[in-house]
C-alpha cells in the first residue's frame, strides 16, 4: 500500500487528513512534531509522499523539508500553509517542496495533489527498488547505499556484500565458510581470517559501541549473526 506521512501538530486537522487518506486508499503515517516526522521517515523509507505543516512546536515545516531533501531526492513533499502565509509558499518551494496546499483545504483537493505527485514521481516504479530495513539501517540494493538513522555510511564492496548477506538473513547464524563462499565465491582459496578482518572493520563503521557489538554478534565456535 502507498504510504503517506502527515505531519501536523493540530490533532483535529491531522485526524481529518488521516481519515481522508485512508478513504483514498493510502496508508497514513502520523507525526505531531518535526522530529517525530524525521524519525518516522527513517523507519519507513517506502513513504512516497510527505505532507508537512509549517507551524510546529519544535522545528518548522520548512526545516523538516530541508532535512528530508538532504537525504532523499525522490520523496514527494507537499507543504500545508495558512492563507496568510503567501510568502511561505515561495520559501517552501525553494527548500525543496514539490507542491503546497492552502488551509482550509478540501480532502478531495489534497488527495488529488498526492495522486498527482505519486504519478509524477513514479511511485509505483520506485517501489521496485529493494530496501532492506533493520533497526536504524536502510540498505538500498539498487544504489548500494547504506544509511544509519538517515546518515550515509561508506562501505567497501566487500563490506557491502557481507552486510547485505546479513540483512537478507536476519537472525540466522552464518559460519565464516558461508560468508566466505557467498562473498568471495566458492572457489576462493584464501584464509577464513579475511572474514574476521572485514567484520571487524564493518563493526567499526556500523556499531554504536565496537567493544560490545549488538548488530553483528559473534556466535562462538560457529560464526556471526545479524542480531536485530
Ligand atoms: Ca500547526
Amino acid at each position: 500500500m502507498k504510504k503517506v506521512l502527515i505531519l501536523e501538530d493540530e490533532e483535529n486537522i491531522r485526524s481529518f487528513v488521516v481519515i481522508n487518506l485512508k478513504r483514498a486508499g493510502y496508508q497514513a503515517i502520523e507525526a505531531a512534531s518535526g522530529m517525530e516526522a524525521l524519525e518516522k521517515l527513517n523507519k519507513n523509507p517506502d513513504i512516497g509522499v510527505a505532507i508537512l505543516d509549517v507551524m510546529l512546536p519544535d522545528i518548522d515545516g520548512f526545516e523538516v523539508c530541508r532535512r528530508i531533501r538532504a537525504t532523499s531526492k525522490q520523496i514527494g513533499i507537499i507543504m500545508l500553509t495558512a492563507r496568510t502565509q503567501e510568502i511561505d509558499k515561495v520559501t517552501g518551494l525553494m527548500t525543496g517542496a514539490d507542491d503546497y496546499v492552502t488551509k482550509p483545504f478540501s480532502p478531495a483537493e489534497l488527495t488529488a495533489r498526492i495522486d498527482a505527485l505519486y504519478r509524477r514521481l513514479g511511485g509505483e516504479r520506485r517501489a521496485e527498488t529493494e530496501l532492506l530495513c533493520h533497526g536504524p539501517f536502510v540498505m538500498n540494493t539498487r544504489s548500494h547505499v547504506l544509511e544509519k538513522l538517515g546518515s550515509r555510511i561508506r562501505l567497501t564492496q566487500v563490506e557491502y556484500a557481507i552486510l547485505k548477506l546479513f540483512m537478507q538473513n536476519p537472525g540466522r547464524t552464518l559460519s565464516r565458510e558461508d560468508i566466505l563462499s557467498a562473498v568471495w565465491g566458492r572457489d576462493y582459496e584464501g584464509d577464513l581470517k579475511i572474514v574476521d578482518v572485514n567484520i571487524r572493520r564493518l563493526r567499526i563503521k556500523i556499531e554504536d559501541n565496537t567493544a560490545e557489538p549488538t548488530y553483528i554478534t559473534t556466535v562462538w565456535g560457529f560464526g556471526y549473526k545479524w542480531g536485530i
